[in-house]
């Protein structure tokens, strides 16, 4: 393999938005020998940056413009960095492309898995990440999910990249061909950026583009967007999964039937791959669990508190509230078009909601035509302390305290993040310690 500090020399960068991934992506370019422009429209964020290049980028100058995925290149309305490089005819790329041509000019064959879909993205990842690695496969999981892509590194002929893909990497690709590929689902999510459903399809159908007889494409054909794709997804082999196939493993990190459609997919990822069945089984058996995906974080008097803050629409929320059937519901935030109307047909099995954030009261109208009890908590804090006041008054007990908010966070917090670490906080304050 040749030097890696020689991969982009002489090939000219501007990095756009300078976060989680920009900020990582422009130092890796930096190593790998490009000349690299970064820009940030945040003050603070370009004083973080004081080690690089900061400087408006000049489309003259550059050969490509590396977009952070928060960045909006076409909906709901360009960035101006954005129009000015598709006025100059300037590619506007996701530094999982870079990954992709870094890892060939540096002379691996390490193959690549991408996974997208509306929901389920990080846990299929990291567990086709763990079953990999655990049968000792080099491999590096990132993307969307974790470090970005292109802080992962190089890894040798036999490694695998597994990238988590969001639809707005996906529009940003001009080389990475995925050797397997997997569409979870697709349900209503993210239409601000995307237009309408037809344009959010459109996106996540790029996880196939450059595929040749030779990938593989899996689809879970349990919607009817996600069907269509599988009718039309291009030459690679295709391989239908649903949630109602059996598992050929399951795992306590793994509950509900949502988690049997991420089984499924990733049983296919890594048979396409060449592992073997019961390679791939202990694999699941043993997966570890993700943070804020159903995370149980507390246990009082039976009662268990669970942190499901990534749920950030209403079909991941349906998820978990099929997990129980008695509970203390916390939802609310920044609300996703159609707020909680979905959610209807779980509302039985909830004892009463706590609401928090900005579009509570949007939620709190639904909850009234359905004639379900409720609480204006307005913050994290007052959400746990009622809820804990709660559980003694109902009867019989709920099984759970289950924050899955069908929201964004970004109203009262950083990220679904923020909001999880502090409710496991909350929680643990109230349980007395952790579990
Ligand atoms: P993503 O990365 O796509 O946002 P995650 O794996 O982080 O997905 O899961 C987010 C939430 O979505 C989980 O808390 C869970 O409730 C729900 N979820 C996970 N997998 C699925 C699936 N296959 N279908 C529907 N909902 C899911």
């Amino acid at each position: 393999m040749s030097a890696l500090s020689h991969l982009f020399a002489g090939e000219r960068f501007a990095v756009a938005g300078l976060g989680r991934a920009g900020l990582p992506a422009a130092r890796a370019l930096v190593a790998m020998g490009a000349d690299v422009t970064v820009w940030d429209d945040q003050e603070a964020a370009r004083a973080a940056a004081s080690d690089l290049v900061v400087a408006e980028p000049d489309m003259a100058a550059i050969d490509a413009l590396i977009l952070s995925p928060g960045i909006p290149h076409l909906l709901p309305k360009p960035h101006r960095l954005a129009e000015a490089a598709r006025a100059a005819g300037i590619p506007i790329l996701s530094d999982a492309d870079l990954l992709y041509r870094a890892v060939r000019k540096a002379g691996s064959a390490a193959r690549f898995v991408g996974i997208t879909g509306t929901n389920g993205k990080s846990t299929t990842t990291a567990l086709v990440a763990h079953i990999l690695g655990r049968a000792g496969v080099p491999v590096a999981a990132g993307g969307n999910l974790g470090d970005a892509a292109l802080s992962l590194g190089i890894l040798p002929n036999g490694g695998v990249y597994v990238l988590e893909m969001s639809s707005y990497m996906l529009e940003r690709l001009a080389a990475l061909r995925f050797d397997a590929a997997a569409m979870l689902n697709l349900s209503a999510d993210h239409i601000d950026r995307h237009g309408d459903m037809a344009g959010y399809a459109m996106a996540k159908r790029h996880i196939f583009d450059r595929q040749t007889a030779q990938d593989v494409a899996v689809i879970g054909c349990d919607d009817a967007l996600s069907r269509e794709m599988a009718a039309d997804h291009g030459p690679a082999r295709l391989i239908s999964i649903s949630e109602a196939d059996p598992p050929i493993a399951t795992a306590a990190t793994l509950p509900g039937s949502h988690n049997a459609q991420n089984i499924a997919a990733a049983t296919a990822l890594c048979r396409a791959l060449g592992l073997a069945d019961d390679v791939i089984a202990a694999g699941i058996r043993t997966y570890p669990g993700l943070p804020h995906r159903q995370e149980l974080v507390a246990e009082t008097d039976g009662v268990l508190w669970v942190n499901d803050s990534k749920a950030t629409n209403a079909d991941s929320t349906a998820r978990a509230l099929a997990c129980y059937d008695r509970m203390i519901w916390i939802a609310g935030g920044m609300a996703k078009e159609g707020g909680i109307e979905t959610l209807a047909e779980f509302f039985p099995r909830i004892q009463h909601t706590l609401l928090i954030g900005r579009d509570a009261p949007i939620f709190a109208k639904t909850l009234t035509r359905h004639g379900m009890a409720f609480t204006m908590a307005e913050t994290l804090e007052n959400a746990v302390t009622l809820a804990a006041r709660l559980i003694p008054t109902l009867s019989p007990a709920p099984q759970a305290v289950l924050l899955s908010p069908a929201t964004a966070s970004w109203d009262q917090f950083t990220g679904y993040d923020q909001r999880g670490d502090r409710f496991r906080d909350l929680a643990q304050a109230v349980a007395g310690g952790g579990i």
